[in-house]
């Protein structure tokens, strides 16, 4: 098998496909580990955590606590998660050489469906996978390279004080949450009204209304024509209605990923894509192509780590391992967007599931409150919760949950709804007190 790609889906694929004794070449251009591990979920995740002890110091004194936060040291921090990502970064080279994987460290692209050119040399095997991953988009507008996108975002030096964040989905959001944490002063910028527009409605106004109340500025209807930058450096951002948004140090685009396939030579492949230039593939992650499959963000479909892994590993089962149906099921996808706070969410919105069974099966159940941990605080975000239920038996479709401890409450409560629970059965679950995660199973 020839895997292009060793990102978060092709070292799945590769290492579980060389587990079943597959011969194994994975073709890498970049940083192995990927988008995931180099600019992603891990280094963000050490933003967050960073940004979480903010907040703690914050509230240290209606703890008690006599301290300052005092200066944050924004480069040491840097200088410390980047050496943690490098450590990564040997630690997944080591595990391809433990599996006897070859690693080639080159771009690869198709000659053929049956060949791939990577670092002058022609490879062929029965079995190739794209995963490829994305990059992040920039609006196509005058100006648009003098601001960072999520990449840009892992390389600032220093945080700067004022920063522009145009984009209303995970990036955005995850990314305001930090810098306001931090102590940079954040303009979010939203083309509609509301945010985080693909998840259940309470989510977007909650975490609106949270952001407002933590000083963010959030600007609505805003549609950016340029971007410009006076001899000060400083930015401005004019918008198509006449506004204009200023000063800032540093803007930052959060608008959607593109697919990496320009490079790949698919139409020599007969590779097809669709119209946003994700490539297609049916439920067992095979393309248009025989013998060449699709797994992770170049696919488009629910563009996560932990999916791209679960495609790559169900694939290299089919293939190698005697699993003659094994494919990944797309629904109820659990997925954390780390805000301050965080948010959970698996399985439909409440609009989702009135669209699929009719409002009569649809009965939704919501809790909100102040959790207990800011009953001591000045700050007093609250926490709020929501329960989809369908049918007479109130099966549970969708749990929805923005507030201190949602990341970590998600992953049973994804269990319980892949399972089929009713709201029966959350009730009978005796509640863990005193917590967040009571309401759940508490909620009338
Ligand atoms: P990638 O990880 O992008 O890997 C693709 C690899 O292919 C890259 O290493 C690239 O260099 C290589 N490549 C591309 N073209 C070629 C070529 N022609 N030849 C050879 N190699 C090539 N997901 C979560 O689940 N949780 C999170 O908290 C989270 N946070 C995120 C935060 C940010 C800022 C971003 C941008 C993403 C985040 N994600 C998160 C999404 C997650 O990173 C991706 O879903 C995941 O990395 C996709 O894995 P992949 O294998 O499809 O692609
Ligand atoms: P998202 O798809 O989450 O959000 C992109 C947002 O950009 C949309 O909400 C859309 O707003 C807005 N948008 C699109 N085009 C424009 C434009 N031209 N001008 C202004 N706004 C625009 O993408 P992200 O870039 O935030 O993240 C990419 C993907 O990476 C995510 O979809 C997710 O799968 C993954 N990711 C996962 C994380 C996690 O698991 N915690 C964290 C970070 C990323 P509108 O609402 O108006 O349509």
């Amino acid at each position: 098998m020839i895997v292009i790609g060793g990102g978060s889906g092709g070292l799945a694929a590769a290492q579980r496909a060389a587990e079943y004794g597959a011969k194994v070449a994975l073709v890498e251009s970049h940083r192995l580990g990927g988008t995931c591990v180099n600019v992603g979920c891990v280094p963000k995740k050490v933003m967050w955590n960073a940004a979480s002890l903010a907040e703690g110091l914050r509230d240290a004194p209606d703890y008690g606590f006599a301290l300052s936060a005092g200066a944050h040291d924004w480069a040491l921090l840097k200088e410390k998660r980047d050496a943690y990502v490098l450590r990564l970064n040997g630690i997944y080279e080591a595990n391809l050489a433990k599996r006897r994987i070859t690693l080639i460290r080159s771009r690869a692209d198709f000659v053929d469906s049956r060949t791939v050119a990577a670092a002058g040399s022609i490879l062929c095997a029965p079995h190739i996978v794209i995963a490829t991953g994305g990059r992040p988009l920039r609006p196509a507008i005058p100006g648009a390279q003098l601001g960072i996108t999520s990449d840009g975002f892992f390389e600032l030096p220093h945080r700067p004080e004022r920063v522009a964040i145009v984009g209303s989905g995970y990036i955005a959001v995850e990314l305001a949450g930090i810098f306001a944490a931090l102590g940079s002063h954040v303009t979010l910028v939203l083309r509609g009204e509301t945010m985080l527009k693909q998840f259940d409605c309470m989510i977007g106004e909650s975490m609106q209304k949270i952001l407002r109340d933590e000083g963010v500025s959030i600007i609505t209807q805003a549609w950016p024509s340029s971007l410009d930058r006076d001899a000060r450096g400083q930015l401005t951002l004019p918008l198509r209605d006449g506004r204009r948004l200023e000063p800032f140090d540093s803007l930052l685009w959060a608008i959607g990923r593109a697919p990496a396939v320009e490079e790949l030579g698919l139409d020599r492949a007969a590779v097809e894509l669709d119209a946003y230039g994700f490539i297609v593939t049916d439920k067992y992650q095979t393309t248009s192509a025989a013998g060449i499959y699709a797994i992770g963000d170049v696919t488009g479909r629910a563009q996560l780590t932990p999916v791209a892994i679960a495609a790559g590993r169900r694939l290299s089962d089919r293939l190698f391992g005697g699993e003659g149906d094994r494919h990944l099921d797309y629904h109820n996808i659990p997925t954390v967007i780390f805000g301050h706070p965080p948010i959970g969410t698996v399985g439909l919105s409440e609009q989702a599931a009135r669209d699929d069974y009719g409002d009569q099966e649809v009965t939704v159940f919501k809790s909100s409150f102040i959790p207990m941990y800011h009953a001591l605080t000045a700050a007093k975000p609250r926490c709020d919760m929501k329960l989809v239920t369908v049918g007479p038996k109130r099966r549970v479709v969708g749990v929805h949950v923005v507030g201190p401890g949602a990341d970590e409450m998600m992953q049973g409560f994804a269990v319980a709804v892949r399972m089929g629970a009713t709201k029966e059965d959350f009730d009978d679950t005796v509640a863990i007190h005193p917590t967040s995660a009571e309401e759940i199973v508490t909620m009338r």
